[in-house]
């Protein structure tokens, strides 16, 4: 069967940047699962996984309006040190959900001084053309509970 809206669709991915280096990949795990036409993954993505079947392999490329938007550099902000107060050891890399009046942010640390902390609020693919080789594995219809709770109910995922 064709993916279409309300197909639930098992994939594996490897995710590169246009240096070729690889960002992700679903290499040596379960493939990802994902309710089609429900937003549950990028729309240059969703998109690109439309009309095909299990078995296709396919390579496509995602412009970062298609992505995770463009990188905005007035979301790279230095805030105090003092409002990580309840956190230890604070190092580059680490997330966390800020409160903003948009509702909950997750920024990354960039850099962590003796009085400041340099945070992005970007996400960290934001920017990237994203180039994606797809493996599909399996395409099912959803069930009605599926629908009803706009995700795939597999992998333990239990209510
Ligand atoms: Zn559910």
């Amino acid at each position: 069967m064709k993916i279409g809206d309300n197909s639930v669709v098992y994939f594996n991915y490897t995710l590169t940047n246009d240096a070729g280096e690889v960002l992700d990949s679903s290499d040596g795990g379960e493939p990802l699962a994902y309710l089609h036409g429900n937003g549950g993954i990028i729309p240059g993505l969703e998109n690109a996984m439309s009309d095909h079947q299990a078995g296709d392999s396919f390579d496509v490329s995602i412009k970062p309006e298609d992505g995770y938007g463009e990188r905005h550099e007035e979301l790279v902000q230095k805030v105090p040190r003092s409002a990580f107060g309840g956190v230890d050891e604070l190092e580059p890399g680490m997330s966390f959900q800020a409160q903003t009046p948009q509702g909950p942010h997750l920024i990354h640390v960039l850099e962590v001084g003796d009085d400041e902390v340099t945070v992005d609020g970007n996400h960290p693919l934001a920017g990237e053309t994203l180039h994606f080789h797809i493996d599909v594995e399996k395409v099912r219809d959803a069930s009605k509970e599926e629908l009803d709770h706009g995700h795939v109910h597999d992998h333990g995922h239990a209510h």
